[in-house]
């Protein structure tokens, strides 16, 4: 049987997460190994997203961080990346008459603005006289999460880390001071520490790691892009109903992107499209706007996964010191990630959260609210 070389840090999962803070621990000198399951990293949430940076979005503990990213994702530091994550898109939250009431639970932190009827209509073409309120939020942008979850990994390998793929841990238990973990292929590796950051998979690493669960519970998101006739879709902002039944941008000059905005209850899985989420949701659009849809591009689904609370999970195991969760990034896991990424740093080598994540308080993210 082989055995790979004994590493400061061990970390389940190369998607946005696990190579994001294996980034971080490598640049602090600590050898660090990234086990993926898949072929590939990126494969599951990550490689699904919608792509978009909103302050509003993921509730109040979320915000924070996302706050915290925007700069880093706008203008990285010149030894990460030669260029910026973001572009300009813009968002529209839009109500039916008698809806707008619902404009009032977006948070009172984020930068909005009414919108009158008119200016909406100018906004979106084709849009029902029905949808008559809105509330825009200017800053909000596209995010480039290829690119960035390749800054991360370049930024890992640079500073010496290594990412195995088709690495697959199916178990773990504790042994001289570390963690022994074995793969599915057989190879066995030992780390000192051992950080969780499997997305929906989060649950079944603590278990094969002899840990309990917190109830991390990976939801299925649909995603379709579409090619609609008559309008010129790349400027289109991202439109969001306010009582969260679909969203949609503009991708490319005739595509785009929508979702029936689902939250479906999955098991760890390659998530696939339900013809029926597809169908929702093009209903929902020809309810909103008057466009032709020639065609269904491409569709696809993610899990995003969820802790109890719906607030990610950052933090050492209160069971046991040496395994670090790094999960229950929801559906602002790239958005978030160069802030919770310092924060996990931070809480990893026992440190004050500083840079980027300075005065965010790590309580509402700790592992031990969950047990
Ligand atoms: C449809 C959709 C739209 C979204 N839109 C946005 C958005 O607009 N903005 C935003 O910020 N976020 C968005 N998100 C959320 C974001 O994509 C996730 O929060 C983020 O990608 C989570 O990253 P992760 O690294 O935790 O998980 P993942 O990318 O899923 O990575 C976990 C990895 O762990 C690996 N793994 C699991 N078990 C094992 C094991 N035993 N051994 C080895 N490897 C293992 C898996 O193979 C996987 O690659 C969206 C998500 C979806 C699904």
């Amino acid at each position: 049987m082989s055995r790979i070389d004994p590493f400061d840090v061990a970390i389940v999962g190369a998607g946005i997460a696990g190579t994001a803070l294996g980034a971080h621990l490598a640049r602090r000198g600590l050898s660090v190994c990234v086990l993926e399951a898949e072929p590939q990293p990126g494969y599951h949430a990550t490689g699904r997203s919608a792509a978009f940076w909103l302050e509003s979005y993921g509730g109040a503990a979320v915000l924070p961080l996302s706050r915290a990213s925007r700069d880093f994702l706008d203008q990285p530091p010149a030894n990460f990346s030669a260029r910026g994550f973001l572009r300009p898109r813009g968002a529209i939250h839009l109500a039916r008459g008698g809806g707008e009431d619902a404009f009032a639970a977006l948070p009172a932190e984020a930068t909005t603005e009414p919108l009158d009827p008119d200016r909406l209509a100018a906004l979106i073409p084709g849009l029902r006289p029905e949808w008559r309120h809105g509330v825009a939020e200017p800053s909000c942008r596209e995010i480039d999460v290829a690119g960035l979850h390749q800054a991360y990994r370049a930024s890992l390998v640079r500073a010496g880390g290594r990412i195995e793929c088709n690495a697959e841990l199916v178990a773990a238990r504790q042994a001289g001071g570390g963690w022994a973990i074995r793969l599915a292929d057989g190879r066995e590796l030992r780390a000192a520490r051992l950080i969780n950051a499997a997305g929906a998979w989060a649950d079944r690493v603590a278990e094969r790691c002899g840990l309990a669960p917190l109830g991390m519970a990976p939801k299925r998101r649909t995603m379709v892009q579409l090619r609609v006739a008559g309008i010129e879709a790349r400027r289109l902002p991202l439109v969001s109903a306010i009582d969260g039944s679909f969203y949609f941008r503009g991708e490319g000059a005739h595509s785009v992107w929508l979702s029936p905005h689902d939250e479906v209850d999955s098991p760890p899985c390659d998530a696939a499209p339900e013809e029926l989420a597809v169908a929702t949701a093009i209903d929902r659009l020809e309810a909103v706007v008057d466009w032709t849809i020639e065609a269904v591009e491409r569709k696809w689904a993610g899990l995003r996964t969820f802790a109890p609370d719906r607030v990610p999970v950052i933090g050492a195991d209160p069971d046991c010191p040496s395994f670090f969760w790094y999960a229950g990034q929801g559906g602002t896991g790239i958005q978030t990630q160069p802030a919770a990424a310092a924060l996990a740093r931070a809480l990893f080598l026992g440190e004050p959260p500083a840079g980027i994540a300075a005065g965010i308080d790590p309580a509402p993210f700790a592992p031990s609210r969950l047990r």
